[in-house]
């Protein structure tokens, strides 16, 4: 009997989690995952299924390491692993957008004062075009009150794919963000630049609090281009965390 949840047994499968295993390792490299946050994909063959590592540090993972996941976050490969604690942003996310292939939750330091301030991030270099979809805030506390801050449940995850809405990114208050994308690469690309425009709009708002954002058809039309370029960087952040791990 085959389990047709089981990734490995296919060279496709294999391939997307290598793929997997490169953004963690390009996640960790460009200091947007630390000994936390994760990156996950969903299986192709299996829409309600998400490929992700077990509970680790992103930069040590490793094939072995990845899991098949459902909806209910249900570890569906036979697998005895831990998974993360917060898999149901990945589950949720999946659940409410079913054109997002990819999520990235990170606690990259630039993005978290624009979770704790009345100032929204806002694109402020062409290559964060994608945040004229908007990065809304989710605080936690509206509906589930005193918590540890994490996404440890179902309705907290759909409370949180519920603010993120048609939005590329969401900013999650005292805690971090999560991107998404249609593929593995867009998702990280996105993360990578949501955390670098963090930094440009912080040092840009420091100077003066007349700042000139992309508009949003700036935004959006940069995103459209950027799209067409994202193996460029993927290619590039590949090497350099394999030079790294070396
Ligand atoms: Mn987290």
């Amino acid at each position: 009997m085959t389990n047709t949840t089981q990734p490995q047994t296919t060279l496709a499968g294999l391939k997307l989690k290598s793929e997997l295993v490169d953004a963690n390792h390009v996640l960790a490299h460009q200091g947007v995952l630390d000994a936390f946050g994760h990156v996950s994909v969903r299986q192709p063959e299996h829409a309600d299924h998400f490929l992700i590592s077990r509970s680790m540090a992103p930069e040590l993972v490793n094939v072995d390491d990845i899991i098949v996941m459902d909806l209910a976050c249900n570890v569906t490969d036979g697998s005895q692993a831990r998974p993360y604690l917060e898999s149901f942003i990945h589950a949720e996310i999946y659940r409410a957008r079913p054109d997002v292939q990819a999520v990235v939750h990170s606690h990259a330091r630039s993005v978290i004062p624009f979770g704790a301030v009345n100032v929204p991030l806002r694109p402020v270099c062409h290559m964060a075009g994608f945040l004229s979809k908007g990065a809304p805030v989710f605080d936690i506390r509206h509906r589930f009150g005193c918590t540890d801050m994490l996404v440890r449940n179902a309705s907290q995850g759909k409370a949180l794919a519920a603010t993120l809405g048609r939005a590329s990114v969401a900013l999650m208050r005292g805690h971090g963000f999560v991107s998404t994308g249609d593929s593995i690469a867009q998702a990280v690309f996105r993360a990578i630049y949501t955390e670098a425009n963090a930094a440009i709009q912080a040092s840009a708002c420091m100077l003066s609090k007349q700042v000139a954002y992309l508009d949003v058809e700036e935004g959006l039309a940069a995103d459209e281009t950027n799209s067409q370029q994202i193996d460029r960087a993927w290619s590039l952040w590949k090497r350099h965390a394999a030079e790294r791990l070396r």
